[in-house]
């Protein structure tokens, strides 16, 4: 029944099926069922034209219908009419569907009016309101809210507004039997919860019979579709768990044993060694580890990579490292070279500028299996690389990576190598929940000891020197400071200007030879970049000027200062990322964020944010309060956040809950076997499809 197209709905011709399948998407009688109100009224209530104030939102109005005119042209043409009542007359108007309107209106009849109240040059209007002769024996006495369906313009215009959707649904539920809309959750389920049944609740989420019982069906249809999410993610991880083939590192070996008790140069944390416990366990268990590993910027996820790759050799095994920068990929090399070089290990260096006779030994070495780390940018994805035995692959810093580019990595060998997703991004729980539910998912929530708490202020421009004043303090202590300039693209040239700009300026106020400065931008060549950065790192300059190349895992420990200029331009999780470049060494650092002094209340908000806590995940809760789920950077694109109903931020609770009995309800039964789980799979069949469970990341 409910995939029967929505022409076969009483009431609903060919020319209507068109708008509602351009306008809303609605192609079926199930897209008409999920397509939800988003208010009800109380269709009783009729309020009075003067009983408008400032604070009405939306209103309902009868009156009569005095007279109705086009006015002006071209693009300020619209309809305007007046209607009025016994207190008082409200103007209406329309600027679509003008032609249409005026037919179907006649002045002097009495019509019910709904809509969102607007002002207009002092006039109290509604603009493309619901409009509909009024008809006094209409209540049918079942329900006295009336619900208020999502609808465009184009389609108010026409009078197929909310109210006229609502009909079309009343329609639809005169057809439908309770057996149209089974029962998906087992029974134990919606008894323990207390929920209404799957049809009941879809019945009271369009026509409810008072506000309780509107909630509650609210609330269970949010359950589903968390519930649903979970299942299917907690089956593909499941599925991956007990099927997937992966090679094994069955022994910890004499490399990863004498670099643990010779050349570590600290004790991990308790979060490095928990962390890497869980590697361990995973790929010695003879299946594929998929692992995204969540760590604040600073919390140490380098040193877990390097004993994780040690790990692999000891197995005979070849392990790649890849990072979305050069200069971060080099870095890398630069420290792991570090720290290996009392130890029988190759490690090589690969990225875009490799020259071309370098990159065929490193070719020929991973080959022929001598090469036991490779660490590179994505040049280490390009085909020409082919490995003997690669047996693990870690990202550092994934958002910068697409899914294509991953797909490509974990194609390199006969048995996919064991996956580890290192980021620095925190993502809060609820999304990770949602986003990467069928991964297995580890998180370093400790900093290593001794590290000072970096301070973060706020200034104004106009207390630049100030801040320079403060940097030359910095300065004369030893440290080193960065001043970072925003690049977006669409902007670029602009930008690229206020960064020569400030340059200059800075210039100015540390003049060489006392001082002197390095400059990394986008628009320089890799070589130039990289010289600059490293005159940086051994502390040739002092000062550090550039945009955001800068952003992801530079490590200068000597560094202090952070100042970040419109510093209102970055996302949430951008500033952090930069701020996160200080505070590494046991100097006590800062962060200083510029701004001029208008400034909108989106950016006062991540402003005081960041002055407020420099908890990554808190950081990260925020983000997604103000922006929402589908704006989050580096999330990936996953049609399990575009829920109908629920949402990640405030149903964190009802996630919570559909999380843990999902989890629970898939441990004991894995492949849902048992006579209640049953409608549950059915459920999932039909949505789903038979094959497989959904795809693997
Ligand atoms: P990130 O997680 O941001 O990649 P890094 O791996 O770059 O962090 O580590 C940041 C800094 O902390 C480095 O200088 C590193 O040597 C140091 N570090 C890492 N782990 C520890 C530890 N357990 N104790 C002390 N310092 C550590
Ligand atoms: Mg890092």
């Amino acid at each position: 029944m409910l995939n029967n197209p929505i022409e076969y709905l009483k009431g609903v011709g060919p020319q209507r099926a068109d708008m509602l399948k351009k306008e809303l998407g609605i192609f079926t009688f199930r897209d008409l069922l999920n397509h939800f109100p988003y208010r009800h009224i109380d269709k009783t209530k009729i309020s009075l034209i003067s009983d408008i104030g400032p604070q009405t939102e939306f209103i309902q109005v009868s009156g009569k219908l005095i007279r109705f005119e086009v006015m002006g042209e071209k693009r300020g043409r619209r309809l305007v009419a007046e209607i009025r009542d016994a207190s008082g007359s409200l103007e209406l108007v329309w600027f679509q569907g003008i032609t249409w309107m005026q037919k179907n209106l006649t002045a002097g009849r009495e019509y019910l009016v709904f809509g969102r109240v607007g002002f207009f040059q002092g006039n109290v209007q509604i603009s493309h309101p619901e409009i509909e002769p009024l008809n006094p024996e209409k209540a049918d006495g079942k329900s006295f809210l009336e619900p208020v369906y999502p609808s465009t313009e184009k389609l108010k215009a026409r009078g197929q507004g909310g109210r006229q959707l609502a009909k079309l649904t009343q329609q639809l539920f005169q057809m439908l039997r309770p057996a149209d809309i089974p029962e998906i959750l087992p029974e134990f389920l919606v008894r323990q919860l207390r929920f209404p049944g799957r049809y009941q609740a879809y019945c009271s989420i369009h026509f409810p019979s008072d506000t309780e019982a509107y909630g509650q069906a609210l609330n269970r249809l949010k359950f589903d579709e968390f519930f649903i999410a979970q299942i299917r993610m907690g089956l593909t991880k499941s599925e991956r768990h007990r099927f997937s083939r992966g090679v094994p590192f069955a022994q910890v070996g004499s490399l990863f044993n004498s670099f643990y008790t010779n050349y570590l140069p600290f004790e991990l944390t308790g979060a490095q060694k928990r962390v890497l416990k869980e590697i361990r366990k995973d790929t010695g268990s003879g299946r594929q580890m998929n692992r995204l590993l969540q760590g604040d910027v600073g919390s140490g996820k380098t040193i877990v990579a390097l004993l994780s790759m040690l790990l692999a050799a000891d197995n005979q095994y070849q392990s790649c490292l890849m990072a979305p920068t050069e200069i971060l990929a080099a870095q890398h090399f630069e420290s792991i070279t570090g720290l290996l070089k009392d130890m029988p290990v190759t490690v090589r260096l690969l990225t875009g500028s490799t020259r071309a006779r370098q990159r065929k030994e490193i070719s020929g070495m991973a080959e022929d299996g001598s090469l036991q780390i490779l660490i590179g940018t994505h040049a280490l994805i390009e085909d020409a690389v082919r490995f003997q035995r690669l047996g693990l692959a870690i990202v550092d810093e994934q958002h910068r990576f697409g899914v294509a580019q991953r797909a490509r990595l974990w194609n390199k060998a006969a048995v996919p190598p064991h996956v580890l997703v290192m980021t620095a991004t925190p993502i809060p729980r609820t999304l990770a929940m949602t986003a990467y539910g069928d991964l297995d998912y580890s998180i370093m929530d400790e900093l290593p000891p001794g590290r000072q708490p970096i301070q973060t202020v706020h200034r104004y421009d106009d207390r630049r020197s100030q801040v320079m004043d403060f940097i030359r303090h910095e300065l004369q202590k030893g440290r080193q400071a960065y001043i970072i300039f925003p690049l977006i693209e669409e902007s670029e040239k602009m930008d690229y200007e206020n960064l020569m700009k400030g340059y200059e300026h800075v210039k100015a106020y540390f003049p060489e030879p006392a001082y002197w400065i390095s400059m990394v931008h986008g628009r320089q060549t890799s070589e130039i970049k990289q010289t600059n950065m490293q005159r940086f790192v051994s502390h040739d300059t002092q000062i550090m000027v550039a945009t955001t190349v800068i952003e992801v895992g530079v490590n200068v420990p000597n560094a202090s200062v952070m100042v970040i200029e419109s510093a209102e331009k970055f996302g949430l999780s951008q500033l952090h990322q930069l701020r996160g470049r200080v505070g590494r060494g046991s100097e006590k650092s800062y962060c200083i964020l510029m701004t001029g002094r208008k400034l909108n209340q989106e950016a006062r908000e991540r402003i005081k944010t960041m002055t407020l806590t420099s908890d990554g995940f808190k950081i990260a809760e925020k983000d997604l309060e103000i922006r929402g789920p589908g704006d989050i950077e580096g999330l990936r694109q996953s049609g399990e956040l575009n829920f109908k109903l629920a949402s990640i931020v405030q149903d964190r609770q009802l996630l919570e809950t559909a999380r843990e009995l999902a989890e629970r309800l898939l441990d004991q039964d894995p492949d849902l076997i048992s006579a209640e789980n049953l409608r549950l799979k059915n459920h999932l069949f039909s949505q789903y499809g038979k094959t497989r469970w959904s795809k693997i990341s």
